[in-house]
């Protein structure tokens, strides 16, 4: 008896720039091509389907163009001060100060852009979205690689 299926789908992602602070000092500025898997577990529909995978990659690639060539800074860091005035973001760490134009940065609702803060809000704004349309879908996976070497994976029930 079959107990679950999912369906899964890769080879989409975002490049942006970030830094990461701890412990009272923060990484350069850095960039990553960033890859997303996400996972999508529910009971098969009329169709034979969990999700068509078209709608969750169209879904998927609208998030990550949002986040694509900016810098990501995170709203909620002890470490990093963000103050936006018009056209320019200053970002005062530590040990450094950024001024961006404000159009190229995007401040995310996370305490740090760590890979694993990345995926949770991307599982929840994609299940937001799954949850209302798709009520056969229970679980939904997430994960965000900084590399082919390390990745962050974020899991939520529906
Ligand atoms: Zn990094």
């Amino acid at each position: 008896m079959i107990k679950e299926t999912s369906i899964e789908v890769s080879g989409i992602g975002f490049s942006a720039g970030h830094f990461v602070s701890e412990g009272g000092k923060c990484e350069r500025l850095h960039g990553h091509n960033y890859q997303v898997t996400v996972r999508i577990s529910g009971e098969i529909n009329s169709q034979g389907m969990v999700i068509d995978f078209r709608v969750i990659k169209a879904h998927l690639r609208g998030l990550c163009k949002e986040w694509d060539h900016r810098v990501l800074l995170p709203a909620h860091s002890s470490q990093i001060k963000i103050i936006t005035s018009g056209e320019l973001t200053e970002v005062k760490t530590p040990d450094r100060e950024y001024s961006f134009p404000t159009k190229d940065v995007l401040i995310l609702d996370i305490i740090e852009t760590t890979a694993e803060e990345l995926a949770k809000i991307l599982a929840e704004r994609l299940g937001a979205t799954l949850k209302h349309e798709f009520p056969n879908v229970h679980q939904l996976a997430v994960s965000v690689a900084e590399s082919r070497t390390q990745r962050a994976i974020v899991v939520i029930d529906l």
